[in-house]
């Protein structure tokens, strides 16, 4: 495998691009900040228009690993890595997956990974055969998503509390977007909790899947943004709170699994100029990364359990930090991961 270094000016303490020919593998691992421990995050697999546009998001996406894992109180650094092309691939998959286990393997143990969008466990047991750094396998800590589902739903009830005074969920309209894994687990539980659920998805059997088990409405991709709820959950990707989306949201709260939902730092400024409360991404969304540890750590899983239930403390630590100081909801989260990345503290 060809691995090159990536010599952009970034705050990233390594990037590095793997091409390799005979299983058609192009990947990219961003190691972020390794001040707490080695970095971790997991593997997208996403057909990106352009290297730039994967380059882009791995960067992104490994800032957010260092700030949600230093939030969580987990020693981990941040990082990410992704496989470019088509998650829908079939033929070839073991060697594409094989050859990213080669190029993690590179990092020694500088960067571990697990699954995310457009990866599975199965894919990660393909990502075992050539290196012991990779969490959540089947026989191990397994799939996070229903864990990073509770998380998020912990996180909504901190919300329903600031805002609201009541933890209870019962009645609340949720406009849920995207019905993957997490977007799945989250549905039920919010179901199951008495919330009415209004969902999409661009996959029409995820979608189908969710509107009958949950008795959810559903609506076109497009129209989810405009739908009157009371909570807008975005479970599909990043960069979806932005100057299009925040002016149609007619909801009080934002609460979901996506990571980087805000397209840019001064949208954390717009929601909350339209009064609405933001349970920012990272720290909702730390029910995987804290899941992993029972892996990673060797932690026992009540250990995690609780410290996943402690999402719902941390985040009304930010919502009350943020009114305090009079400052976006996102500035109160960076600013208490950053707290816990001061040398002192590290
Ligand atoms: P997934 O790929 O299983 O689900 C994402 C879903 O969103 C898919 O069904 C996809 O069709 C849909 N989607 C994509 N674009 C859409 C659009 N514009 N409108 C409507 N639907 C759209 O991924 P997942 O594992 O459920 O993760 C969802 C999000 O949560 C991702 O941003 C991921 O990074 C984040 N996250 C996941 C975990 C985890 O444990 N899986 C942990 C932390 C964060």
């Amino acid at each position: 495998m060809e691995i090159i270094n990536y010599n952009g000016a970034t705050e990233h303490e390594r990037v590095l691009f793997g091409r390799e020919e005979a299983s058609g593998y192009r990947g990219i691992i961003a190691i972020h900040n390794t001040q707490l421990g080695p970095a971790v995050g997991g593997t997208r697999f996403w057909n990106y228009a352009s290297e730039a546009d994967a380059l882009t998001d791995v960067l992104r996406l490994s800032r957010g690993m260092t700030y949600k894992n230093a939030l969580a109180g987990l020693p981990l650094g941040g990082g990410k890595s992704i496989i470019i092309g088509d998650n829908r691939q079939t033929a070839g998959r073991e060697e594409l997956f094989r050859a990213h286990g080669r190029f993690i393997e590179s990092r020694g143990g500088g960067y571990l990974t697990a699954e995310d969008v457009g990866t599975t466990t199965a894919d990660m047991e393909f990502v075992l055969r050539e290196t012991r750094h990779v969490v959540g396998l089947a026989n191990r800590s397994g799939d996070p998503s229903p864990v990073t589902a509770h998380g998020v739903f912990r996180a909504m009830q901190a919300a329903a509390r600031h805002r609201w005074g009541t933890d209870e969920l019962a009645g609340r309209r949720v406009a849920l977007q995207g019905c993957g894994h997490v977007g799945y687990y989250l549905a039920k539980e919010l179901r199951e909790a008495g919330a009415k659920l209004i969902v999409t998805d661009m996959d029409a059997e995820r979608v189908e899947r969710v509107a009958s088990e949950c008795e959810a409405e559903r609506v076109a991709p497009e129209e989810i943004y405009a739908v009157e709820a009371d909570i807008f959950a975005p479970c599909a990707l990043g960069g979806i709170l932005n100057d299009e989306t925040i002016p149609q949201l007619r909801v009080e709260i934002v609460a979901g699994a996506a990571n980087n939902q805000l397209l840019d730092a001064r949208h954390g400024e717009a929601l909350q100029a339209r009064g609405i409360l933001y349970a920012p991404d990272y720290a909702a969304n730390a029910g995987g990364v804290i899941n992993g540890c029972i892996e990673l750590l060797d932690w026992e899983q009540s250990h995690s359990r609780a410290k996943v239930e402690a999402i719902y403390d941390t985040l009304l630590e930010i919502f009350q930090r943020a009114e305090l100081e009079g400052v976006p909801t996102s500035k109160a989260a960076d600013e208490l991961a950053e707290a816990r990345l001061q040398p002192a503290h590290a």
